[in-house]
């Protein structure tokens, strides 16, 4: 262990016992961590930066992905696990958002249930092609929520009628809100997803501050979280209640305000998101204009150092990256089974993305595409990128680094026959030299330093083979791409 992460842990021991106490002490601690991790001298591809952030959700991204067609789409897998779904539907678009999606009037919501009939259609076109025995289903959006109880109730019927649906299956499904605006509406809508086993939600709670709530144009005020979490807990739901950060006009009073509501709302864990501008969305003319100032990368890594500390001291740890988990005894204990590439997700519905058949495949991103391709009974799949071994190498490590408690090298050797110790031992040696990585034997983990930084830290382990498509530059594959712009060498 370095000295700066000597002396780190040491403050963080003793801002641990004060942090319950008062929120300017939390501040004034995540400071001092800041100055004490020396992120002010990160090398600049290391430094957080709103317009240049690298989600780390999907890789290759979607404009290094090339158009789909049946000869060189990837080879269907003999078994399907795990499905992520994407309800392309939200009662308006806040300000910042750069995911695929239509903004409907709730009034409209027939056109969602109409929607679900032909992504119960998807499934079918897969399943002629693979056996769907789903063991995680995840419903994301998008506003799963405004899907109407009816037709939740057939689509889910459908999957458990046709098989596809494991009796065991875990769901989780985003909740916006705006759904418990109408206590029995929402009562009618979470009992038909316990029905169908999907027992975990994710609400997305974002801020306690209404001013900002406002501005991001969220559409619900902070008030709804007590009423929400007692209907949550009474129905029996696992709640997972998602945070922001970083967003403009958000000031470190007013983060450490909502992290204190989140912990008091006792979720079984909290998802934290960095601010992040992606082109075609307001809030990216709005900075273009010079309308509205980004916050600082010190103001918005002492936010997440912030969350480090808080809710740490509340019993909820960070497994591995803005994702706390409550009631881990001993995170240290946690170790990956399978390498990233292992796990198998199909995408479904416009602009999910998926991994299957060694390839990062997404669906279509346009909705009238993806309707007249279900009626033709054509696939949905509209780009992808098939990995060789080496790609595959580096996409493991970088989704390993972002998903993993640690990187374990054993896996690695099982499967590639050669470890990313020695692949890549420059660039280790300089992580660690940096206070950013950990190196114990086979075992490389993110410190709390390298955690405020992973997907900067994955972005450097990107493939240099992987280049842009050829078209690349087009406004719907830029506004979706979720890639960096910034160069790996000479970091
Ligand atoms: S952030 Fe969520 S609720 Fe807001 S527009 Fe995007 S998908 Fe819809």
């Amino acid at each position: 262990m370095s000295s700066v992460d000597e002396a780190t842990q040491t403050q963080l021991r003793n801002i641990e016992a004060q942090t319950g106490h008062s929120l300017d002490e939390l501040i004034a601690a995540a400071e001092a961590l800041y100055d004490a991790y020396q992120l002010d001298a990160l090398p600049a591809a290391l430094r957080r930066n709103s317009l240049d952030y690298y989600y780390l959700s999907i890789y290759p991204s979607l404009g290094e992905m090339r158009p789909l067609a049946e000869e060189n789409a990837p080879p269907y897998p003999a078994t399907v696990r795990n499905a992520y779904v994407h309800i392309p539907f939200c009662s308006g678009v806040c300000d910042f958002c750069s995911y695929y999606l239509v903004a409907i009037s709730p009034r409209r919501r027939a056109a969602v249930a109409r929607y679900l009939e032909r992504v119960a259609a998807e499934f079918d076109h897969h399943a002629r092609h693979t056996t769907l025995d789903l063991t995680t289903l995840y419903v994301g959006g998008g506003t799963p929520s405004l899907i109407p109880p009816d037709a939740l109730e057939r689509f889910l019927a459908h999957l458990r009628q046709r098989g596809y649906l494991n009796p065991a299956a875990l769901g989780t499904l985003e909740l916006h809100p705006e759904l418990f605006v109408d206590e029995e509406a929402a009562v009618a809508f979470l009992r038909v997803l316990r029905h169908y086993g999907i027992g975990r939600v994710s609400v997305g709670y974002q801020a306690s501050d209404d001013d900002l709530l406002r501005a991001t144009k969220r559409r619900h005020a902070s008030g709804f979280l007590a009423g929400a979490m007692a209907l949550l807990r009474a129905e029996g739901f696992t709640v997972n209640l998602d945070l922001m950060y970083g967003l403009v006009g958000q000031p470190a009073a007013a983060w450490a305000t909502t992290l204190a509501d989140a912990v008091a709302a006792a979720p079984d864990s909290i998802s934290t998101y960095f601010l992040f501008v992606d082109r075609g969305t307001g809030l990216y003319e709005r900075v273009r204009r010079g309308a509205v100032a980004l916050p600082t990368h010190r103001a918005a890594q002492t936010q997440h150092i912030m969350a480090q500390l808080y809710l740490e001291a509340h019993g909820y740890y960070e497994l591995p990256n803005d994702f706390w988990a409550r009631g881990v005894v001993d995170p240290a204990t946690f170790r990956p089974e399978r390498l990233p590439s292992a796990a198998v997700t199909l995408p479904v519905g416009p602009g999910a993305y998926g991994y299957y058949g060694g390839a990062q495949v997404a669906n279509v991103f346009d909705l009238a595409e993806y309707e007249r391709r279900a009626d033709a009974g054509q696939s949905p799949l509209w780009r992808g990128y098939r990995l060789n071994a080496d790609e595959a190498f580096h996409r493991d490590v970088m989704f390993a680094l972002k998903n993993d408690p640690f990187i374990d090298c054993s896996l690695f050797r099982a499967a590639y026959n050669r470890s990313p110790l020695e692949r890549f031992a420059d660039r280790f040696a300089r992580l660690e030299e940096l206070g950013l990585v950990a190196i114990a034997g086979d075992h490389i983990r993110l410190t709390a330093k390298g955690r405020l930084c992973v997907e900067e830290i994955a972005a450097l382990f990107r493939h240099p083979a992987i280049a842009p498509a050829a078209d690349a530059a087009h406004p719907l594959l830029q506004k979706h791409n979720f890639a960096p712009t910034y160069p790996v060498a000479g970091w």
